[in-house]
């Protein structure tokens, strides 16, 4: 079970935390709407009463849904993720994450990022460890691509956003992402959610094309329940029987996620559609929909890229895209943002 201990006074926060501690439990110190509180993995009721020194000083809490931690019970104030001071998703801006599927090589992620800086996004993306359907199709530069990526990113002023796919490179992505990137596909690998959960880097959890929006959360509670809770969720499309695209853009993720959880919701129109032609419509519909920003793949020369050439974005499309976004979301109360005083150009 789930300790929730919610301390009633200044001083027990500590007391609280002490008493935990010296009983051996490891504890999370959580902010939420109403001040601090703890949790407490693989609690056993039985053990309560071994915890009688502050009795009287905190409460108990019932956990009300089964993601106590991602739901509203406990936090109904939209969670903002604040990256480096510089760049922050959650909350009245709109966040746009672009840049290629794959990270090629240093002049690739150099032109994306001085092409979607230019353009307004907030964050640069790329894969150095690449989760492909063929075990011959290109697997990402690796740790060479994560320093590239790294370094365009920091002559451009973005923080960057990259997969770890394996628990064995976590602490390579962890040294050089500013968020962590957990791909559809390891959505429901609980032993590597378990991990990201005790790391102190936001963590952007992909939803698995199979999986549903309760199983999405309680995914995201994995990591929230390690002491994590910085995550920010990204629906990028689910698996129909539509062949029509490469995968089916459940909009009404966005605004069913809002009514869920305080965790920031972005879109992935990319991986959704499987073709460039439909990712505009369907960042607009995003953004439309309520979302805290977007995904997108952008790539120098489409025609070339190593991995999803065919949904990239050329620069000046992307550009285009921007222009229409930034019109667009003042009538959903927001406005085109992410970063610190910079806007896009025009
Ligand atoms: C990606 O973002 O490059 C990716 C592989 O996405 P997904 O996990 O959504 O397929
Ligand atoms: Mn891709």
């Amino acid at each position: 079970m789930i300790l929730l201990a919610k301390p009633h006074t200044h001083a027990a926060p500590e007391k609280l935390l002490d008493a935990l501690e010296t009983r051996g439990y490891r504890p999370c110190r959580l902010a939420t709407s109403e001040g601090p509180l703890f949790t407490v993995l693989d609690f056993s009721a039985a053990l309560l009463a071994d915890l009688p020194g502050e009795a009287g000083s905190y409460a108990l809490l019932e956990p009300r849904e089964p993601y106590v931690l991602a739901g509203k019970s406990l936090k109904d104030t939209p969670t903002e993720i604040d990256v480096r001071g510089t760049a922050r998703i959650g909350g009245q801006g709109f966040a746009v994450i672009a840049g290629p599927c794959s990270v090629e090589s240093p002049g690739q992620i150099e032109a994306c990022a001085a092409a979607v800086k230019k353009a307004g996004a907030a964050f640069l993306r790329g894969g150095a460890y690449k989760p492909r359907t063929s075990p011959y199709a290109f697997q990402g530069r690796g740790k060479e691509g994560l320093r590239w990526l790294k370094e365009a990113g920091d002559r451009h002023g973005l923080p960057v956003v990259t997969e770890v796919l394996d628990q064995d490179d976590l602490g390579a992505v962890t040294e050089y992402a500013d968020i962590l990137q957990v791909g559809a596909r390891n959505c429901q690998n609980y032993a590597l959610l378990k991990k990201l959960g005790k790391i102190r880097k936001p963590v952007l959890l992909k939803r698995g094309m199979m999986v549903t929006i309760d199983e999405f959360l309680l995914s995201a509670e994995y990591v929230l329940a390690g002491g994590n809770m910085e995550v920010v969720l990204c629906e990028r499309g689910i698996r129909t029987f539509e062949p029509g695209t490469r995968n089916t853009l459940d909009i009404s993720a966005v605004p069913q996620l809002k009514l869920k959880t305080h965790l920031p919701v972005v879109v992935d129109p990319s991986h959704a559609a499987g073709s460039w032609r439909l990712v505009e419509p369907l960042a607009l519909a995003a953004a439309a929909a309520g979302a805290d920003g977007l995904m997108v793949e952008v790539h120098p020369c489409p025609e070339n890229a190593l991995s999803d050439g065919e949904q990239s974005l050329k620069p000046e499309r992307f550009a285009s895209l921007m222009d229409k976004l930034a019109r667009l979301l003042p009538i959903t109360g927001r406005t085109m943002g992410g970063t610190a005083g910079v806007s896009p150009a025009v």
